[in-house]
């Protein structure tokens, strides 16, 4: 399951040991070098996003490639959908592509009565649209 990097991240504040944390860019990471692998985060997330390493007994989740982000590339995901389903970007800037999408489009969060504010939108966006602007701005 994609972790929605909440804004309101309910694993964050159970964590006993704060080896979960949100970064200033809105990523919820966890450090290996703190969890004490006690699950609580697994219990309290509303999405099931994390899940327990076996093979050193501390729990993980999606990072949206936080390595990758970091080099100025996408996730993984997004780079590899075949259909360009996926769209990454700063939800801050109202000139990026998913700020242009979501001031445009309607779009959902999952179980939004949670109050977990996620950072993952579900919106019906004409993706061919997008694919022939991206061509556009890509010069193809
Ligand atoms: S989806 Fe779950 S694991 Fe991810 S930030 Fe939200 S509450 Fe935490
Ligand atoms: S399993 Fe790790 S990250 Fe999750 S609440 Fe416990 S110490 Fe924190």
């Amino acid at each position: 399951m994609l972790c929605n990097n909440c804004e309101n991240p309910i694993c964050v504040t159970v964590c006993p040991v704060k080896a979960s944390y949100r970064r200033r860019d809105g990523i919820v990471l966890v450090d290996p070098h703190r969890c004490i692998g006690c699950r609580y985060c697994m219990a309290v997330c509303p999405y099931d996003a994390r899940y327990v390493n076996p093979r050193v007994n501390i729990v993980e989740k999606c990072y949206w490639c936080d390595h990758r982000v970091d080099q100025g590339l996408k996730p993984a995901c997004v780079r590899s959908c075949p259909t360009q389903a996926r769209i990454f970007g700063d939800l801050n800037d109202p000139g990026s592509e998913i700020g242009r999408l979501l001031a445009s489009s309607p779009a959902q969060v999952i179980k939004p009565e949670m109050g977990t504010y996620p950072k993952v939108f579900y919106v019906e966006a004409d993706l061919d649209a997008l694919k022939t602007e991206r061509k556009e701005q890509d010069g193809h």
